[in-house]
């Protein structure tokens, strides 16, 4: 056929190449559909045109229709514009008439099916969006959660099971449709009882303890329930909002576990066949790939969580010198991580030095032995111990804490085969934790080891430094840190510090006597009964050569004078035996309290020392209070 009008073919190519250009921009996510579905045209149009067969002509008119619902309107209007391009040899060569019609064909038949999907995809993606959202936020709050607690994995538990219900939604709507059921329902085995889980409409359904549906689950085999006509005693197990006529079930298998069931039921007779089955087993399959992948995913999630936790916390754990700063650190980081109370034991000489969370209390308490609770396996196994129901075991924490907790995790720090410490961590649930939690747990505990080794190490050298070599009473310079410290913290509480200054009198004429190493001893043995005398809050110092300081807490002049007075008379019950002989010593005490004879430190010790240079002047063998000292004082 010759060409009708060269100009005119001219103007409609000009303006298709015009469009073709300014939708070219505008659609380059779409354009790969595009390109593809013109290729595959022209491919088809080129057959055409070798064999001349009209039926593969008419074979480029699906080609846009049937991509139509996936196509956004551009991309439509954009192949649409393409189609007189396929066609091109048509206007040269065949009835213009024939192409035009062809061409209006394919145009009215695409943007129709295109309107009737635009409808349903609408609201499919505000549905996926809500979705989306939701999800976004349940995570959101989630990942700013601080502590990996049971909040933590129970919201991560519900964002998780909107996403499965949602996919598996998917997937019964498929199978609804697939073996044109009227519903389709997944019930999930939870404690014996089957549970509605999802389904393939809206509803919810509710299970009543027996029927179809239970035994399909108990013998784990499928049932396909067609008769010919209705029995209307049949019971399925769940309440139905319809009279069913057919009705197939099978289980859901993980494995050999039996997850669950899924029932579909229609109100026709013989609706389902064996074919059916088949079908519902592929899906069935899928649900249990869907919860599996779910469940992956849920337990990667609180694991990131965990490691962020963990390396926050553990991350300046190094660094850390003080005993106490690493212990609260430690528990603060377990608190995080198991979302409980801790408890922290540090071995110390033979028993242990214990720190606890907050709640409890942060104490520095000691405790003899473990013996008699259920800490003793940790300490004879030397193995973490998981206990996920306290309360069955006779021996419980008694000594330890006093509240009722159901379940324990204790990890022990060994070192050299030695039982170091034990971190304790408690909740007040049964099974209250995870075996991620347990897991993280041991890496923490791992890491916090060696800071706790470096915190004693650094601990002792520190004794050293402030204790007496010969008495092991703190030395001087630690007596003046100590005095300034609780003076301070007297003032802060209102309470009274009282200050003992002694000295062996004519210690001179026992180093003269019997030699410097038996004035050693004596000063040992001195230094010993002072300590066994005072109460454990107080603080015996050697102030200087046979000088001592004793700073009594919490202590007014009549309690200090009592310590004094025992001091003295213990002091003259000593004995010692050198060179054949047997000698004793006395000692000389002055006393000054805080703040009725001085408000300052230096001023204090002065006050004790005048006191003490009085009981000297006086005979020795004395305890002489400040106040004594001056008769015109109070
Ligand atoms: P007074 O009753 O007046 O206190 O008489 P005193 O002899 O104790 O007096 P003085 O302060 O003159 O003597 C203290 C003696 O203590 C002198 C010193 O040799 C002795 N001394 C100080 N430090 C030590 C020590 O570490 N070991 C021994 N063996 N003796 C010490
Ligand atoms: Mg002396
Ligand atoms: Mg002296």
């Amino acid at each position: 056929m010759p060409v009708r009008s060269l100009p005119g073919f001219f103007l409609i190519a000009f303006l298709f190449a015009a469009c073709n250009l300014y939708f070219f921009y505008q659609l380059r996510e779409s354009i790969q559909a595009v390109v593809f579905i013109f290729f595959v045209q022209a491919i088809i149009e080129g057959l055409f045109q070798l064999k001349g067969n009209t039926w593969i002509h008419l074979l480029t008119i699906p080609l846009p229709v049937l991509f139509s619902p996936v196509l956004n309107l551009k991309a439509l209007i954009f192949i649409l514009l393409l189609q007189p391009l396929v066609h091109i040899r048509d206007f040269f060569h065949a009835e213009i008439l024939d192409t035009n019609i062809m061409v209006l064909i394919v145009a009215l038949l695409s943007l129709g099916i295109w309107a009737i999907f635009y409808k349903k995809n609408e609201q499919l993606k505000e549905l996926t969006a809500s979705f989306d959202k939701l999800n976004r936020e349940a995570r959101e709050i989630a990942d700013s959660a601080s502590v990996l607690n049971d909040d933590l994995i129970l919201s991560r538990y519900v964002t998780d099971r909107e996403e499965i219900v949602r996919d598996i939604k998917g997937i019964l709507n498929i199978l609804e449709r697939a073996i044109t059921a009227d519903k389709v329902i997944f019930f999930m085995q939870k404690s014996d009882d089957l549970h509605y889980f999802a389904s393939s409409i809206d509803n919810e359904f509710e299970t009543t303890g027996e029927g179809i549906i239970y035994s399909v689950l108990t013998r784990a085999q499928p049932l396909l329930y067609c008769p010919d006509e209705s029995d209307r005693k049949i019971e399925f197990g769940y309440v139905s909002d319809q009279h069913i006529n057919s009705f197939i079930s099978i289980p859901v298998n993980d494995g050999r576990i039996t997850i669950g069931v899924l029932a579909a039921e229609s109100r026709r007779y013989k609706a389902f066949q064996q074919h059916d089955l088949d079908v519902m087993l592929i899906v069935a399959e899928e649900i249990v790939r869907i919860m599996r992948r779910h469940r992956v995913i849920s337990q990667f999630r609180l694991a990131h969580q965990g490691l962020r936790i963990l390396h926050d916390e553990s991350s300046g754990l190094m660094e850390l010198l003080e005993l106490e700063g690493i212990c609260s650190r430690i528990i603060k980081a377990t608190e995080r991580l198991a979302g409980a109370e801790v408890i922290l034991l540090l071995k110390k000489q033979r028993g242990f030095r214990v720190y606890s969370s907050s709640s409890l209390e942060m104490k520095a308490e000691r405790i003899n032995s473990l013996k008699g609770t259920v800490l003793e396996m940790v300490v004879s196994n030397k193995e973490p111990l998981h206990l996920s129901d306290l309360s069955q075991f006779k021996k419980g924490l008694k000594g330890i804490v006093e509240d009722e907790y159901k379940s324990l995790l204790a990890m022990p720090v060994v070192k050299e085969n030695q039982i170091r410490g034990i971190l304790v961590v408690l909740s007040k649930k049964k099974g209250g934790f995870s075996s991620l939690q347990v897991d993280l747990l041991k890496v923490l505990i791992n890491q916090a080891f060696e800071s706790i080794e470096n915190a004693l190490l650094h601990e002792e050298i520190k004794m050293l430094a402030y204790t007496d070599g010969l008495t092991g009473l703190l030395n001087h310079r630690r007596f003046q840190e100590s005095i300034d410290r609780e003076l301070k913290r007297a003032e802060r509480y209102n309470e009274r510090v009282s200050l003992i200054l002694t000295d062996i009198d004519h210690f001179k004429n026992v180093n003269d006597t019997y030699g410097h190493p038996v004035g050693d001893k004596v000063l040992r043995e001195v230094a010993r009964m002072i300590k066994s005398t005072v109460r454990e809050i107080d603080i015996p110092a050697r102030y200087g050569g046979e000088e001592f300081a004793i700073i009594l807490l919490n202590a007014d002049v009549i309690i200090a004078k009592r310590t004094a007075e025992r001091i003295r008379k213990k002091a003259t019950e000593l004995s010692f035996k050198a060179d054949g002989r047997v000698f004793g010593v006395t000692l000389s005490l002055g006393v000054a309290t805080y703040p009725d004879d001085a408000t300052e430190r230096e001023d204090l010790i002065n006050k004790a020392d005048q006191a003490l240079y009085f009981a000297k002047e006086n005979g020795r063998n004395r305890t002489v209070l400040f106040r004594e000292v001056r008769p015109e004082s109070p």
